[in-house]
């Protein structure tokens, strides 16, 4: 019943309506939703485009207009019009880009990149960005007839913390609660059900308006980590239009076109590179020119730039440390990915047909609409936080200063685990349960979290209680220790956050050093154990001894003897590999006295009985 943050979100009272995934794109944005279990975009209107195009526009009465109706005034109005607002998210007015970028009236000082726009202040990427949220969070709400008030939002992989925190504020500032920043590779890979398998490795290929990017995921245990990324940040589908223009304005006869009628070709060129996704050949016109265009001159003028994505890939794929054949899909994402030429250059690099059932510019905003419906929907509760993991095992302490670990790190939550300890001595009636949470073997190199004794065992001789203790982490990540006795069921437990207090960067410094240690702890566990060991067969040596001297042949208890203090003398060193082998010569020396031992136990229990009842 901790899971608090859901229940918040079916309370009656207030209803927050349905939750959407939002595709922020540099060139179109797209929003969608599980509908009837399905995620399907949500256009504006009944058979037009689920696209928006990224295009704000300032008017100078103060009015915002967002979408296809500002792309038509950016020409007329080039620096009140807001392009590509993404490339400026999370940046200052001092970095390389912003200036690169330099297309826009930008206002003076302060920390954060303000445009200079009609109608009023200074506008922020922030609030730009948060004016495209708006128009699909109203596109939403119109189709349900009701409130949107949830998303998740995607991201580029290699988004940085600021920019991702200017997502963030640009969705709040939208009025949208964001559930979570997924990357959009991981959103093209849950939209395909990739998280379904176990294990696997995918290459994402995202080929936009303006920027390419290419990540490797790997898929461990339903957790999608990333492990490279690549891109070109000036590299898209607006570059083949600029291709065709290019010719285009050589046929005009054009040296020094006016900027107007270079938009009216570069729109003209788009539109005839789309339509050659379907068609060997295509018309263009702009004005009274017309001119044939043949997809296989188009693949000439556009192979240079696809070789450049070659390059990228293969560099993705070294910094993953993986090669090609080892993938297990590769995922076509970003309208550009339409084109012919680029899904055989795909499936060239990458040795197999790209995974493409799913519409590339969808791909993201799908996989975002099914991330949020897992995030609220009650009755998937099951799959809920699929995408969250333990950041650190959590164990308990054992013999010898040891950390036995129940739960290893990254485990997806909820999970349990349950293992079965045992007293050590004879007539022991508590055992003290002390939970760890780290990477590390030894007791003192983790983090304690809880300790409690479980009393009430019943006095029994070493080895004999079963004493079973169950780890349940729900999917708050809150982990409950429960401690049982199994003959009385006598239970005690212990609630405990193991994340409570810790800043991921201690989490990092947690791992790290388990790495760095990780060949010493091996050694030092080993020895730990042996010791453990060598305790309990001296023990148990001692008692046979005592209780049955009578059994002993001549000279065998010198010999056993002799066998036990060279156990004692190698346990006081570190050598583990020595004191194995005591302990073992030690067992050799006591097996027939430990026979006869037997032997007699038998042939009493077998003396009170006839042979028959065997
Ligand atoms: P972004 O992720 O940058 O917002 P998109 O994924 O929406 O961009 O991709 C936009 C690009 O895809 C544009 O260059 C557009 O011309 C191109 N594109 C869209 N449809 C097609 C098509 N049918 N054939 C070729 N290119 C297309
Ligand atoms: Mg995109």
């Amino acid at each position: 019943m901790s899971k608090n943050g859901y229940l918040q979100i079916h309370d009656p009272l207030k209803p927050k309506g349905h939750a959407v995934g939002i595709d922020l794109g540099t060139t179109n944005s797209l929003v969608a939703s599980v509908i009837q279990g399905k995620p399907r975009c949500i256009a504006a209107d009944e058979g037009e485009s689920n696209l928006l195009p990224s295009v704000v526009h300032y008017g100078k009465d103060g009015g915002v207009v967002v979408g296809a109706r500002a792309k038509t005034l950016a020409s007329e109005h080039p620096t009140d019009t807001i392009l590509s607002v993404k490339r400026f998210m999370g940046r200052s007015p001092e970095d390389a880009e912003t200036r690169k970028l330099g297309a826009y009236k930008f206002a003076s000082g302060g920390k954060v990149v303000r445009f200079d726009v009609a109608g009023g202040q200074p506008v922020t990427p922030i609030e730009v960005s948060g004016e495209i949220l708006r128009a699909l969070k109203r596109r939403a709400e119109s189709y349900f007839s009701g409130r949107v008030e949830q998303a998740v939002i995607t991201v580029p992989a290699y988004f940085d913390d600021a920019q991702r925190q200017a997502t963030k504020d640009a969705g709040r500032l939208a009025g949208l609660e964001v559930l979570r920043l997924l990357n959009e590779p991981t959103a093209a890979a849950l939209a395909y059900g990739l998280d379904k398998g176990s294990q696997g490795t995918y290459a994402v290929y995202d080929l936009g308006g303006g920027t390419f990017d290419v990540s490797i995921l790997k898929l461990v245990d339903g957790v999608f980590e990333v492990k490279s990324t690549g891109g070109d940040s000036a590299l898209g589908g607006d570059d083949f239009d600029r291709a065709i223009a290019q010719r285009v304005l050589e046929a005009l006869g054009q040296s020094s076109p006016s900027p107007s009628l270079v938009a009216e070709v570069l729109a003209a060129s788009r539109k005839a590179k789309e339509a050659l996704t379907d068609a060997p050949e295509v018309e263009l016109t702009v004005g009274s020119h017309r001119q044939t265009l043949k997809r296989s001159d188009f693949e000439e003028w556009i192979r240079p730039l696809i070789q450049k994505t070659g390059v990228v890939c293969r560099r993705a794929l070294k910094d993953a440390g993986v090669a090609a054949s080892e993938l297990d899909g590769v995922i076509l994402v970003g309208g550009a990915t339409r084109v012919p030429a680029v899904r055989r250059f795909v499936a060239e690099q990458f040795g197999r047909e790209p995974l493409s059932d799913i519409d590339p510019d969808q791909v993201v905003a799908l996989g975002a609409a099914v991330q949020a419906d897992l995030l609220t929907n009650v009755d998937r509760q099951d799959e809920v936080l699929l995408l969250d993991v333990i950041p650190l095992s959590l164990g308990l302490e054992t013999m010898g200063g040891l950390v036995e670990k129940l739960i290893q790190r990254n485990s997806t939550i909820p999970t349990a685990a349950a293992q079965v300890f045992t007293t050590f001595k004879d007539g022991q009636t508590g055992l003290d349960v002390h939970v760890l949470q780290g990477e590390r073997e030894l007791v003192e190199d983790c983090r304690s979290l809880a300790r409690f004794t479980l009393s009430g065992i019943p006095p029994l001789p070493a080895g004999m209680a079963r004493v079973e203790v169950r780890f349940q982490v729900d999917a708050d990540g809150i982990l409950a220790v429960t401690a049982k006795e199994q003959s009385t069921g006598t239970t005690q437990s212990i609630t405990v956050k193991p994340s409570h207090g810790l800043t991921d960067e201690e989490i990092e410094n947690m791992l790290l050093d388990s790495i760095d240690h990780a060949e010493d702890d091996v050694q030092v566990r080993q020895l730990r154990e042996q010791r453990v060991e060598s305790e309990r067969v001296l023990t148990e040596a001692q008692r046979q001894l005592g209780e049955h001297g009578e059994l002993l042949a001549e000279g065998e208890r010198a010999s056993i003897e002799a066998a036990m203090a060279k156990v004692r003398e190698v346990a006081q060193g570190n050598d583990h590999h020595a004191l194995k082998e005591a302990i073992h010569a030690l067992d050799e020396v006591c097996k027939p006295f430990v026979e006869r031992v037997m032997n007699q136990a038998l042939t009493k229990v077998v003396a009170g009985h006839s042979v028959e009842e065997f």
